[in-house]
C-alpha cells in the first residue's frame, strides 16, 4: 500500500483460477463487447501469465495500480480505464513505456471495460451509481429507461429527495465529495439523469430525454450555460468518484463465479 490509496478485500478465495482466456470470453459474453462503438479495445489488452488467481481491480490502469497489483502478488489487473485509447500517439515513450515495462516485465493480465462496463443493467457504473445514490431506475418492461450515445445516460427519480439541493446533499454524503452544483438548489425535483465519468457533452440528451436534473462526473466550460439556459440542474460529482462501484461490481461477479481472489484498491483521485 503506499499513501493515497485504500484496499478492500472482495474475497478471500484462491482455489484453482481460471484460464486467462476463458474469463476474457466470459466477460466479453457477459459485459455484450461487440455491442459497443467505444474508444478502446475491451477485454484482455494486454496478456500475461495463462491463469488467473489473484486480480486486483482498480478505476485505471495507473502506474499506482500496476504497482499496486505488484506488490499484492495479483498475476491481472481489472480496470474501467485501460489503455490504447483512440486518437492517443501510439508510440511506447514516456508513461506508456513505464506502465507497459511494468506490466510486461510481471507478467500481469490487463483486463479493462470501458462503455460495456458502464452500461450493464447490474453490474455497470450507471446501475452502481444508482444504488449507491438511492435512485430508482425507470423500467420499461423491467428494462431501465435510457438515452444519450449508446444509451448511457440513465433516467429515473429519487425517492426521499424533494429538491435540486437536497440531491447534491444526498450526493455529497454518499460519495463523500461536494459536487459542483449548477442550478437553484430550491428547484423541486423530477426526472433524474445520470451518466458516470466524463457525459457532460450529453447533457442535452438527458434534457431532450426529460430530465430536471443530471448527475455526471465531470463539468466543462459551456455546460454551465447549456444547464443555466435551459433550466436544468448540473451536478458534477467527480468522475473517479462515479466510476468506483462498476468494477468492484464486476470483481464480486468474477469472484463469485471463478472462486478467484479479487481486491480492489481505491487510488485518490479529485477530478
Ligand atoms: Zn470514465
Amino acid at each position: 500500500m503506499i499513501a493515497g490509496e485504500q484496499a478492500s478485500r472482495q474475497t478471500g478465495a484462491s482455489g484453482q483460477g481460471v484460464d486467462a482466456s476463458e474469463l476474457d470470453a466470459w466477460l466479453a459474453a457477459e459485459l455484450q463487447v461487440a455491442r459497443f462503438r467505444d474508444y478502446c479495445p475491451n477485454g484482455l489488452q494486454v496478456e500475461g501469465r495463462p491463469v488467473v488467481r489473484h486480480i486486483i481491480a482498480a478505476v485505471t490502469a495507473s502506474e499506482a495500480a500496476i504497482r499496486h497489483a505488484i506488490a499484492a502478488g495479483a498475476d491481472s489487473l481489472l480496470v474501467h480505464h485501460g489503455w490504447f485509447w483512440k486518437n492517443e500517439d501510439p508510440r511506447v515513450r514516456g508513461i506508456r513505456r513505464a506502465r507497459l515495462s511494468l506490466v510486461l516485465g510481471h507478467e500481469l493480465n490487463l483486463f479493462a471495460y470501458h462503455l460495456p462496463l458502464d452500461a450493464h443493467p447490474s453490474w455497470g457504473n450507471n446501475a452502481q451509481l444508482a444504488e449507491v445514490l438511492g435512485l430508482e431506475p425507470d423500467r420499461i418492461g423491467g428494462v431501465p429507461r435510457t438515452a444519450g450515445h449508446d444509451n448511457l445516460i440513465w433516467l429515473g427519480r429519487a425517492p426521499g429527495v424533494a429538491t435540486v439541493g437536497e440531491l447534491a446533499a444526498r450526493v455529497a454524503g454518499q460519495l463523500a465529495r461536494t459536487p459542483t452544483l449548477i442550478g437553484d438548489p430550491a428547484q423541486p425535483l423530477g426526472t433524474v439523469a445520470w451518466c458516470t465519468g466524463a457525459a457532460q457533452g450529453m447533457l442535452q440528451d438527458a434534457i431532450d430525454a426529460g430530465a430536471q436534473a443530471y448527475i455526471t462526473g465531470e463539468i466543462s466550460e459551456p455546460t454551465v450555460h447549456l444547464a443555466r439556459e435551459t433550466g436544468t440542474a448540473f451536478l458534477a460529482a467527480g468522475h473517479h468518484a462515479t466510476e468506483r462501484y462498476g468494477v468492484q461490481a464486476l470483481g464480486r461477479a468474477i469472484a463469485e463465479r471463478f472462486g478467484v481472489r479479487v481486491d480492489f484498491v481505491d487510488i485518490d483521485n479529485p477530478v
